[in-house]
């Protein structure tokens, strides 16, 4: 039996590539954190739903399989992309455990992208994703990835700015980076991607040190070429505009 893993894009609804929308329609069972199933569910009222809390991550992929084996076809749904910090990895470390169960991984847009576009175009040249949370990984780690992405000019964005329990990761981050860049550095965040509420913000680093963030929101950083143009945030590829 194939279980798919299946991006819905930053907001589902028309965020959804035709390619998940498909394997939503093809599923009995759609498995899920409980805020990723609402996005889905106006869309496909009338599927069997599983939906579990923030923590239980190993467990929801274990239930999923577990459906799987006994010949359901089931789909677990992530925002975004499920190859970017989702449950495509989790999903086909444990599937071995499964005889039988296929994954399938169905990309989707993923959080820097979509919240990109809203933006305008800060990621036109090289850039790299890094996630703020230290759940899993160690901060010492996240200050080194930030400190030697600021040092080779990337673009940034950076996923789980903040949380409840870690209200200063924003700042601390901003810190590392103001080591190796300029206070002036172009930056944007955009909070709640497709979703109701959508909102986006151009400012400086230094102002962004400042800045409120929340879980549904993803930041960017500039490199030193990012300018605002219009009010948007342009990272130029390099094409020369003054002798055309
Ligand atoms: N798999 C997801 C990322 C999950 S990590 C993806 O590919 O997008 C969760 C983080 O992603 C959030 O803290 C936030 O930084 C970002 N994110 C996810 N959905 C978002 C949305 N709709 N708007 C803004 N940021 C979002």
């Amino acid at each position: 039996m194939t279980l798919t893993c299946v991006g819905i894009g930053p907001g589902g609804g028309d965020d959804m590539t035709l390619r998940a929308r498909t394997a939503l329609e093809a599923a009995e069972l759609i498995v899920g954190y409980t805020t990723y199933v609402k996005l889905v569910q106006k869309d496909f009222p009338h599927k069997e739903y599983l939906a579990t809390g923030m923590r239980g991550e190993v467990e929801r992929c274990r239930m999923a399989l577990e459906r799987a084996a006994e010949g359901k076809r089931v789909a677990v749904i992530c925002s975004g992309d499920p190859g970017i910090y989702g449950m495509a990895g989790l999903l086909l470390e444990l599937a071995p455990e499964y005889p039988g169960v296929e994954v399938e991984v169905i990309p989707g847009v993923t959080a820097a992208n979509g919240g990109a576009a809203i933006l305008g175009a800060p990621l036109m040249h090289d850039w790299c994703s890094i996630s703020l949370s230290d759940l899993m990984t160690p901060w010492e780690v996240i200050e080194r990835r930030l400190t030697a992405a600021a040092q080779a000019d990337f673009c940034i964005a950076l996923y789980n700015p903040s949380s409840r329990g870690r209200q200063d990761y924003l700042q601390r981050a901003c810190d590392v980076l103001l080591k190796a860049r300029s206070p002036k550095t172009v930056c944007g965040c955009v909070r709640n991607v497709g979703r109701e509420g959508e909102e986006r913000r151009v400012l400086t680093l230094e102002e962004l040190r400042d800045a409120q963030a929340d879980m549904l929101t993803c930041v960017f950083v500039g490199n030193s070429q990012t300018c605002v143009v219009n009010g948007r945030m342009v990272t130029p590829r390099g094409y020369r505009l003054g002798d055309s």
